[in-house]
């Protein structure tokens, strides 16, 4: 909708693409091992994958989990404290499931207590494999939300926050919130595979457009949808994206970055203006020892974060993404000339229908920019208050200048004098005694 010449962007500006790499934990060992790859990602300091990349990327956690892998209660207190911090921070932005060992109510409420208490909260859910306490009942045998079942917690985890769903629903479309397309998924180099992949990827969409529910985000390949739990909640579902030519779980690890991550990607990515919540482990098939990654997966990082320095694709959270993408569902704005060279915009929320709780946060509106007519002077008003942050932006690739909101950037948080760089001192068996 164009009025007096002003238009929502679609992104925030100079971005022309959103990406949030969203790994699963599965695999992690240890709290060394889930630091060192949010150091590398996240940090600017040296690691010992090179120098940190400075990206904003989130994690998700479990809370029991099998012995052997890392989890919210199978680490020490001093590691728990870091991790809240990281939540706090919003580093840490998706439950993946309460764990393989949470197997009933007293198990998740134990876990959100914990998380309450300390001023944390989490607003996305990504099921993961078998986890009982898993949302999604057709793959994965989940019964969080069947409310005659000893693992049903909806009722306490969607009160806590939680309003943001992955049933498991992951595409190999390039991008989401643009129509779909299967270009990009088949390759030369793996014929028979690739076509694999690209068959069912096509009858997924298939059996979206012809009313399947389970397949109702590939139907249109939306990024999000309002929808109910078995028990009533009202959540956003959501879908994640991994374009690996041999299917979505097939190259969700870290070796495959390079394939999955590849330069082709990202262009088609930005040249169709795509969301994307990227669909990996980060842990799975990682080396062992200092360096978790390989030089081609460092490799494919290192592009990342360069599309992210040259304006192209904005990497941020799977929580930040989320937000992002719901305020192009739920901001209402109209705009109206005050004097010959003076325009003033309004920007509202718009209720969810139906409602879901918690609303629309002002943080979700970090980043709103606006397509202006040049030489004009604009104010943003939102909720009727004048916002004294609006920047003007010089013209982007269109041509058209623009107003924003910040976009204020997540660091990793300062884990107190000696505490990060000597992270390797924390290790479980130092602190379980002093737990
Ligand atoms: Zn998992």
């Amino acid at each position: 909708m164009k009025k007096l010449g002003i238009e929502r962007r679609r992104f925030p500006y100079p971005y022309r693409a959103m990406l949030a790499l969203c790994s699963d934990l599965d695999s992690t060992v240890d709290w060394e091992q889930y630091w060192t790859i949010a150091s590398f990602l996240n940090g600017v300091e040296d690691t010992p994958m090179g120098l940190g990349l400075d990206l904003e990327v989130g994690n998700t956690l479990y809370f029991d989990q099998t012995p052997g892998r890392f989890c919210y209660w199978g680490t020490g207190a001093l590691e728990r404290e870091y991790l809240r911090e990281m939540i706090r921070g919003g580093l840490v932005d998706c439950i993946h499931s309460f764990g393989i060992l949470a197997e009933t109510r007293a198990a998740a409420r134990r876990s959100l207590d914990d998380l309450a208490e300390h001023g944390c909260r989490l607003e996305v859910w990504i099921d993961h494999s078998k986890s009982v306490t898993n949302f999604g009942s057709l793959l994965d045998g989940g019964q969080g939300d069947n409310i005659s079942h000893a693992a049903y917690h909806a009722d306490l985890t969607i009160p806590f926050g939680v309003h943001y769903v992955c049933r498991g629903r992951a595409t190999s479309i390039i991008g989401q919130d643009v129509p779909p397309s299967l270009r990009g998924v088949w390759t030369a180099r793996h014929p028979a595979v690739s076509a694999r992949a690209l068959a069912k990827e096509a009858a997924k969409q298939l059996l979206g457009c012809l009313g399947h529910r389970k397949y109702a985000l590939h139907g249109y390949n939306v990024l999000m949808r309002p929808t109910m739990l078995r028990d009533g909640s009202h959540v956003y579902e959501f879908m994640r994206c991994n374009p690996h030519w041999s299917g979505v779980g097939g190259g969700a690890n870290a070796v495959d970055i390079g394939e999955s991550l590849s330069p082709r990607v990202l262009n088609r990515l930005v040249r169709r203006q795509g969301f994307c919540i990227f669909y990996t482990h980060l842990s799975r098939l990682a080396e062992p020892g200092p360096a978790p990654f390989r030089p081609a997966t460092v490799a494919a990082f290192r592009r990342l974060a360069e599309a992210y320095q040259e304006g192209q694709i904005l990497v941020t959270t799977t929580r930040r993404l989320l937000g992002y993408a719901r305020s192009r569902r739920e901001l209402l704005w109209t705009a109206r000339l005050l004097a010959t060279n003076l325009i003033r915009i309004d920007v509202q929320k718009a209720p969810s229908a139906p409602p879901i709780q918690p609303a629309l946060a002002p943080s979700d509106l970090e980043g709103l920019t606006f397509y202006v007519p040049a030489g004009r002077e604009v104010q943003l008003f939102v909720e009727g208050r004048q916002r004294s942050d609006v920047r003007l932006n010089p013209p982007d690739h269109t041509g058209r200048p623009s107003v924003s909101l910040p976009w204020p950037r997540l660091r990793l948080p300062d884990l107190g004098p000696g505490k990060l760089a000597g992270h390797r001192l924390a290790r479980p068996e130092r602190l379980i005694a002093s737990d």
